[in-house]
């Protein structure tokens, strides 16, 4: 056992003591894995997870957040539909049917 300066008030203090009798310094060491750290670490990887499954189902042909994919199924939906002479709501059916999309 040691007498060593703590590092707040410089008063002489054991080397063991784990916070200063003094002015109630706290010396002990806090542990590499904390809680916080356990949750952050996580939610990253959930972030991480739902973003590479957002990306895989992006890939699909029901869901693209692509506007370029979008309007080309837009068009080849509009042919479709164009040649079959349906009107009104039979007509927005017909586009839907076949993978329509509104643009946001
Ligand atoms: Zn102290």
């Amino acid at each position: 056992m040691a007498i060593i300066k703590c590092g707040e008030c410089l008063n002489e203090i054991s080397s063991t003591t784990k916070s200063c009798p003094h002015c109630g310094a706290n010396f002990e060491k806090k542990p590499i894995i904390t809680f916080k750290r356990v949750m952050k670490l996580l939610l990253i990887s959930f972030f991480i997870y739902f973003f590479i499954s957002a990306v895989k189902s992006s890939g699909d042909i029901d869901y693209s957040n692509n506007n370029s994919t979008i309007r080309d199924n837009n068009e080849r939906a509009k042919n479709i539909c164009l040649k079959t002479n349906l009107m009104g709501d039979a007509f927005d059916k017909c586009l839907i049917n076949n993978g329509y999309k509104l643009i946001h």
